[in-house]
């Protein structure tokens, strides 16, 4: 069983997921505490740019096409980036706990071991 980090206690800790779900559409926390949103990748922005970079560098425009391709790929490392923060909120949520007495979420990590 895990303690609160706040409170020490373990008496008012319960999984937040569950918790989350028997709570009220309109209830205090509902919104506060619901699942980090999901990241919608749009990789149209670097897939257009990459066909641009092409069509200019075959059209010998060198400088323009080299800096569409960086655009290219900055675009992709920052939608993966996101992509991976997402996730990785979103995976923390499923396995956090949630301490009544004190309204706050926590990891099992955070939480102490009694
Ligand atoms: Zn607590």
């Amino acid at each position: 069983m895990l303690a609160c980090p706040q409170c020490k206690g373990t008496d008012q800790v319960v999984k937040l997921e569950p918790y989350w779900r028997s709570l009220g559409q309109d209830a205090e926390g509902k919104r506060d505490l619901a699942c980090p949103p999901d990241f919608k990748a749009q990789w149209q922005w670097p897939a257009g740019c990459l066909v641009g970079a092409v069509l200019l560098l075959s059209a010998s425009e060198i400088l323009w096409g080299l800096a569409l391709l960086v655009v290219a790929a900055v675009t992709t490392v920052v939608i993966r980036y996101r992509s991976t923060q997402a996730q990785e909120a979103r995976a923390r949520w499923h396995t956090s706990m949630y301490c009544r007495h004190c309204d706050r979420p926590f990891t099992p990590a955070e939480g102490l071991a009694s």
